[in-house]
């Protein structure tokens, strides 16, 4: 069956992918510590964070690249984290995954042909030598490359068109799911553009789920459906598309949106992209309470002591202590915000004894 004819069976609202509190941790390293969401027939979600925050490892777990330490993955409702050798073959036919250094992942001493037919050849779909020529071409075909491509080596292309040898390649199998890892980050800034139009554009018209992992939120505006972004192994916000860019709770995802230009000029002159200093602390000892409060410019004492639960607020889910269940709450980007900002309600209040426009104190890592 096509994969057209495969995900037009599936209800609308099917899940196609479902993490259950996975976690993912290499010896002392906590990569992943406790992550759940699902994914819908066609839908798109871009898991967003910055190097280190566990979202490729996710990616890895999905394809079974890695065994989860714990939690669950389920695929089309069937639960493949610990599946055997065996029935990884069937998996990896329903899941691609496409990644971030094309030159890395094709095989160089293969020809692109090769490449392209090999997720036929190892799912032992019986097909003649013409048929899997002709199956081949239709491939490259759908990604914007002659078939003549067909009879090149990976290093006589550009770094673009490898990158659509690899998407045509992890396409062949019909997946109902594709990951794409950070796609476009080994890419000229030139070609990046071409290459999420043609992952849109194949979306779109095949109508497979996407799990697009990025660290750049202005790479996923006009792709994806809902975003989740995640910090240090941990996910900190979900939403639509439309209501994480209109409306970000978690300073996190303030942070990160603020160096993408508001098309309000009054908007834009209001606001400051915020730089977070430090790098991204180590997941072997990642900070107590919210593991963002290191960071965080309006952590209060409770974030060092407490560590604050993913609930809905309004269209997102966040989890942040400071943020009301009405959606108010600090908004990070706006100039001199995070020193004005007063949090009602809250009984140990926040360290806002500053001047504005200068940083609060730091509240006290908890030693106990
Ligand atoms: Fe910042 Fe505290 Fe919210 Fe964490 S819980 S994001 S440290 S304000």
């Amino acid at each position: 069956m096509s994969t057209e004819a495969a995900i037009k069976d599936l209800p609308d609202d099917a899940v196609v992918l479902e993490l259950e509190d996975l976690v993912m941790h290499f010896g002392p390293v906590r990569a992943v510590d406790g992550v759940s969401l699902r994914l819908r027939r066609g839908q798109v979600m871009a898991l967003v964070g910055e190097s280190g925050s566990g979202k490729s490892t996710v990616g890895r777990c999905i394809v079974r690249l890695l065994e989860p330490t714990s939690g669950h993955v389920r695929i089309d409702g069937t639960d493949v984290t610990h599946l055997s050798r065996a029935a990884l073959r069937e998996h990896r036919r329903q899941v691609s995954i496409v990644f971030q250094d094309p030159a890395g992942s094709l095989n160089p001493r293969m020809l692109v042909g090769d490449v392209v037919a090999e997720p036929l050849r190892l799912q032992g779909r019986g097909l003649s030598r013409r048929d899997r020529q002709a199956r081949v071409a239709e491939g490259l075909g759908r990604v914007g490359l002659r078939d003549e491509v067909a009879r090149r080596y990976p290093h006589e292309l550009s770094g673009g068109q490898r990158q659509r040898v690899s998407i045509a390649r992890a396409l062949m199998s019909d997946p109902t799911l594709l990951i794409a890892d950070e796609p476009t980050s080994a890419l000229d800034v030139s070609v990046q553009a071409s290459v999420l139009n043609l992952l849109a554009d194949l979306q779109r018209d095949i109508g497979f789920a996407c799990l697009f992992i990025t660290h750049d939120l202005s790479a996923v505006e006009y792709l994806a459906d809902e975003i989740a972004v995640m910090y240090l192994g941990q996910l900190v916000e979900q939403g639509t598309r439309e209501s994480i860019f209109a409306r970000p709770s978690h300073p996190y995802t303030q942070a990160l949106l603020s160096a993408a230009p508001v098309p309000d000029p009054v908007q834009q002159r209001s606001r400051r992209a915020v730089l977070l200093g430090d790098d991204i602390p180590s997941a072997m000892d990642p900070p107590s309470g919210c593991r963002f409060h290191t960071r965080c410019p309006v952590a209060v004492q409770r974030c060092v002591d407490e560590v604050p639960l993913l609930r809905r607020v309004g269209a997102n889910t966040v989890a942040c202590h400071l943020v009301q269940d009405d959606g108010s709450g600090p908004d990070v980007r706006v100039l001199g915000g995070p020193s004005r900002w007063t949090p009602a309600g809250l009984e140990d209040g926040v360290t806002q004894d500053t001047a504005p426009g200068t940083s609060p104190t730091r509240p006290q890592r908890s030693t106990g």
